[in-house]
């Protein structure tokens, strides 16, 4: 079976799919982090984000793994090496949608998050699933969340983490990322017509884990 969550940053959606998995016995396959990988290995490199063909040529020649430990905890690597925290970081995030918004780039990432996700049950989290990745996916869902309370999400865990970044900082991080996740030309984000829109905006973890399982069950 796969699920399929979509929706915006900070509407709750790993924290949700992690949960879920775990509860399910399912794979969790964060695509998100793919992108941020690659978004990491094309600094790392200094490769122009703008050159599409060389980017789309990083995206081939990388490797990226998402291990599942059993704790619930998601390992992601890059070429073996594990940088599953260096990709939060906002220098990463401030350049993530410019990556993802390269058609080529998802051309490689499409069949990759295809891969992956047909090997075993599986509940992926993006911007896409529904839509593009797995259409015919058993369970879609859109996760929302009003635009304050993503901001205020995204900045208490990047805080958690450890992370001094000021909450106007979130904020503009968001807004960009909305806008351009959503205007692009390939694969924008948006509600797939079969999927369940769950507004998380006044819900706690446990109400939306409920809901969703809900839906599963039903
Ligand atoms: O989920 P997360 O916020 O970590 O995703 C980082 C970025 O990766 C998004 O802002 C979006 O630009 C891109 N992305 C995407 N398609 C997906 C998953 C993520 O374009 N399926």
């Amino acid at each position: 079976m796969i699920i399929a969550i979509d929706g915006p940053a900070g509407a709750g959606k790993s924290t949700i799919a992690k949960i879920i998995a775990q509860k399910l016995g399912f794979l969790y396959i964060d695509t998100g982090a793919m992108y941020r990988a690659l978004t990491l290995k094309s600094l790392n490199e200094n490769v122009d984000i703008a050159d599409a063909a060389r980017m789309a040529e990083l995206a081939r020649k990388s490797t990226i793994d998402l291990i599942n430990d059993p704790e619930g905890t998601l390992k992601v690597t890059l070429d073996g090496k594990d940088v599953s925290r260096e990709i939060r970081d906002p220098r990463i995030s401030k350049y993530v949608s410019d990556v993802a918004k390269i058609r080529e780039v998802r051309e490689v990432m499409l069949q990759a998050q295809r891969n992956l996700g047909s090997r075993d049950n599986s509940i992926l989290d993006g911007r896409d699933i529904g839509t593009v990745v797995f259409p015919n996916a058993q369970k879609k869902f859109f996760l929302d969340a009003n635009f304050i309370e993503r901001v205020n999400r995204r900045h208490k865990e990047l805080n958690e983490a450890g992370s001094e970044i000021a909450w106007n900082s979130v904020e503009a991080d968001l807004s960009n990322r909305d806008t351009i996740d959503s205007t692009r030309e390939c694969a924008p984000l948006k509600k797939a017509e079969d999927a369940i829109y769950v507004d998380t905006t006044d819900l706690n973890i446990q109400q939306v884990v409920e809901k969703i399982l809900s839906y599963i069950n039903g």
